[in-house]
């Protein structure tokens, strides 16, 4: 029989190929195929040399880029012929030392199916162990403080291997070969109750875990240390419990999250479609909003007033045991109190959550990365993501355009996420939070740097908001001194080039883009958040349409207390006299000295900006129409999601509204819509009726204006951006419409139309910008 020919291959693998079981699937791949050579991760991914028969080598090939493991992302094989080598068999080698720097970090993974089934087999020697993980899932981004993603940086470098998990590390058959975080009861982390002082209890319970499963079914409140930070448990089905979370908290209507164990669990509480399905079990276990079962026994105080929970399933062995013990799905909310980051510490969060929780369930594995639960819901049977961050970050974006410079974007300042970004990969960060205070601003900077060291990034060029109060801002301002290139991108044109990168659109394509919002710092010194753009990656935007100014009275003031804007809407309408004698209850509940103190305000113009924000018209709609939620609000965009919970449905007629022309592009008069709802609350309308008519009436404001704009000579694609498009009544709404018109529209698919999502498009609006300006 004759040998066929030889051939050897030098293959190149880049993208997500570290930490996620690359090697021993390559090396399987070659044993089934009889090739002889080597694998080993190199300094972009992993490096294969490779010899046999043509055919085989062919095969081989298309295994890599058809099957890989299932959490390596594939972004790229190439491969280059070598000289025959004739060895015998295949190995893989230890990694170069120091040249590692540009592997991917991957996200982290929820426990596999494999694991746990070792976890709850009484013969297994990790049976009930709660750090139990392998190639295929566990920790990552939350323990690795440095790259080489090797256990020495990470957070388990302090836990010295036993034999037998050495054994299974080294063995390239083996589930857990290279698995960094490998542990077990003998030589692994642990875990620990303690008191809300950080004292041992008394008499020492055998089984923590089983013991705080049956505290929490006493009405406790527990702080539990999990991936990306502390979570505040307490039992979903018993009112009192939650309210003395909420109580303790300091938080008033924000819903809470649940954790359940098992699909089944969940659907007992809520509808499942198989969307909703495939997304709660994916990888990175997000919470997951689902429409409410009408025989859901969960307390009305975990989610007051809404239709939807927010629910995810067990993602760590550790919560898999504590909620198998429970037997019941637990509320599971970030341990933070009110206005903080989430607590991720072991030294401070008995300080910061002591008040807060009875006792704390911990361990000794280091968080070295805080990353707080991802949000995410199913809009039309896509993933629309409200929160993107465990599960998700850092796994790199792909974007059409090459970033000639590294590029450091700051985001906003509510919901901040940065992203560092290089090549044809944008690194949005986890979730930061408000930057508002000191400690999260601390973790905005450690962030910032950890992200560029992770993967190699040296910001040249730094994008931020326009916002000279936004600390984002500041610390760009900062790194412009010291030398860096700085460019401050609008808000809006931001929210639309994000979309428009999301979708990965080209730079040259010409969209309009519909931003609405909250707050953005406009080029005219207004609030800006009503913004009808027109233009391109490439050359721009212009602002081509936007709602009319509305005065807000007291400024930010009037984003807490929406009756405030309500107000405003009434004394412009119909004069400070009329205003007073409507019997409305908005005006009734001010009483008559708000009533005057705000028209003066707006008559001096005193801390009362001029507004084209959609978030501020959807709050004086919702309090003239009084959800709770408008007196004053207790989290960001309360009165919004009350109005849209409100709405009956969508309606077919929407109030009047007026497209006014003037030398820069459109104003749409909303002083109808607002007449129209006074008028109808007046004659006793439903608030069901009203809420639904009011939203039609603004999806129809967003296709007029792209209709104006599209008959001047505009583009026929629309991108839908801002956290006004988290209301998916609108969403739905403003989509058909435009459809039906025949425009394109493109809306967030990867990350949050909110703020969440604003670095992305500052990066690669200042790529383009430089490219154009040199
Ligand atoms: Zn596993
Ligand atoms: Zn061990």
């Amino acid at each position: 029989m004759r040998t066929p020919i030889q051939e050897r291959r030098e293959i190149f693998v880049r993208g997500i190929v570290q930490g996620v079981g690359f090697r021993p699937f390559v090396y399987a791949l070659a044993q089934r195929h009889r090739l002889t050579g080597l694998v080993r991760n190199d300094a972009e991914g992993v490096h294969i040399e490779v010899e046999g028969p043509a055919e085989d080598l062919e095969l081989f090939l298309q295994n890599i880029e058809e099957k890989p493991p299932p959490l390596a992302v594939v972004e790229a094989v190439s491969w280059r012929p070598l000289a025959v080598a004739r060895e015998r068999d295949f190995r893989i080698e230890e990694s170069r030392e120091g040249v590692r720097r540009r592997a991917l970090v991957s996200p982290d993974v929820a426990t596999c199916e494999e694991c746990l089934d070792e976890l709850f087999d009484p013969a297994d020697r990790r049976y009930r162990y709660p750090f139990t993980n392998c190639t295929n899932c566990g920790p990552r981004f939350t323990i690795t403080r440095s790259v080489p993603y090797d256990r020495a940086m990470t957070t388990m470098a302090h836990f010295e291997m036993c034999p037998e998990c050495l054994n299974e590390y080294d063995d390239p058959s083996d589930r857990r070969f290279h698995a960094q975080p490998n542990a077990c009861p003998v030589c692994g982390p642990r875990v620990r109750l303690r008191d809300r002082f950080g004292r041992e209890l008394h008499g020492k319970p055998e089984d923590p875990i089983l013991h705080t499963a049956r505290m929490l079914r006493g009405r406790a409140v527990v702080a539990i240390k999990g991936l990306g930070g502390y979570h505040l448990a307490c039992d979903p089905f018993d009112s009192k419990a939650v309210r003395t979370l909420r109580a303790r908290k300091v938080r008033q209507d924000k819903p809470f999250a649940l954790m359940a164990r098992e699909l089944e669990q969940v659907r007992e509480l809520c509808r499942v479609g198989p969307k909703e399905e495939a997304l709660l079990t994916s990888p990175a276990r997000p919470i997951v909003l689902l429409e409410r079962r009408e025989s859901c026994e969960v307390a009305e105080e975990v989610a007051p007033r809404q239709n939807t929970l927010g629910v995810m399933l067990a993602y760590t062995p550790l919560h898999h045991l504590l909620l198998y013990d429970a037997g019941v799905p637990l509320v599971m909310t970030s341990g933070n109190n009110s206005d903080e980051p989430i607590a991720y510490r072991d030294e401070e969060s008995f300080e910061q959550l002591g008040e807060i929780a009875d006792y704390f369930l911990i361990h000794d594995r280091p968080i070295h990365m805080r990353c707080d639960d991802s949000v995410a819901r199913i809009v039309d049977r896509e993933t629309y993501q409200l929160r993107r961050s465990r599960g998700y970050a850092p796994a790199p974006l792909r974007v059409v355009e090459r970033f000639d410079r590294h590029t450091l974007a700051c985001g906003g300042e509510l919901k901040n996420t940065f992203c560092v970004a290089k090549e044809r990969h944008v690194f949005l960060s986890h979730h930061i939070g408000d930057l508002e205070n000191y400690e999260t601003l601390r973790s905005f900077r450690e962030g910032v740097e950890h992200y560029c060291r992770l993967f190699d990034v040296q910001p040249e060029l730094v994008a931020y908001d326009l916002h000279p109060e936004y600390l984002s801002t500041k610390f760009a301002r900062e790194l412009e001194e010291a030398g860096l290139r700085a460019v401050g991108v609008q808000h809006h044109h931001a929210h639309v080039a994000s979309c428009l990168a999301d979708n990965e659109r080209p730079s040259e394509e010409r969209v309009i883009g519909v931003a609405l919002d909250g707050t953005g710092y406009g080029t005219d010194g207004a609030i800006w958040g009503g913004e009808f753009l027109e233009g391109s990656i490439r050359e721009g935007f212009a602002r081509r349409a936007h709602l009319e100014y509305v005065p807000m009275p007291g400024g930010t003031a009037a984003i807490r207390e929406p009756w405030r804007m309500a107000l405003a809407h009434l004394i412009t309408l119909y004069g400070e006299e009329e205003a007073l004698k409507l019997p409305l209850a908005v005006v009734r509940r001010a009483g008559e000295r708000n009533v005057r103190l705000t028209a003066r305000l707006v008559e001096h113009n005193v801390n009362t900006p001029p507004t084209s924000s959609a978030g501020r018209l959807f709050d004086a709609v919702a309090a003239l129409v009084g959800v709770p939620g408008s007196r004053r609000i207790t989290y960001e965009g309360q009165a919004a999601v009350e109005l849209e919970l409100a709405a009956s449905g969508p309606a077919s007629l929407g109030y009047p509204f007026w497209l006014q022309q003037n030398d820069e592009g459109w104003v749409v008069e909303t002083r109808g819509i607002v007449a129209g709802v006074v008028e109808d609350l007046l004659a006793g309308r439903e608030v069901a009726e009203i809420s639904a008519m009011f939203h039609r009436a603004m999806a129809e404001v967003v296709a007029a204006g792209c209709n104006e704009i599209r008959g001047a000579g505009g583009a026929s694609a629309v991108a839908l951006s801002g956290g006004t498009f988290q209301n998916v009544l609108l969403l739905r709404q403003v989509s058909e419409l435009l459809e039906e018109c025949g425009f394109a529209v493109y809306r967030h698919r990867r990350v949050p139309a909110n703020d969440g999502g604003l670095a992305l498009g500052q990066a690669v609006l200042v790529n383009d910008l430089l490219r154009v300006m040199g």
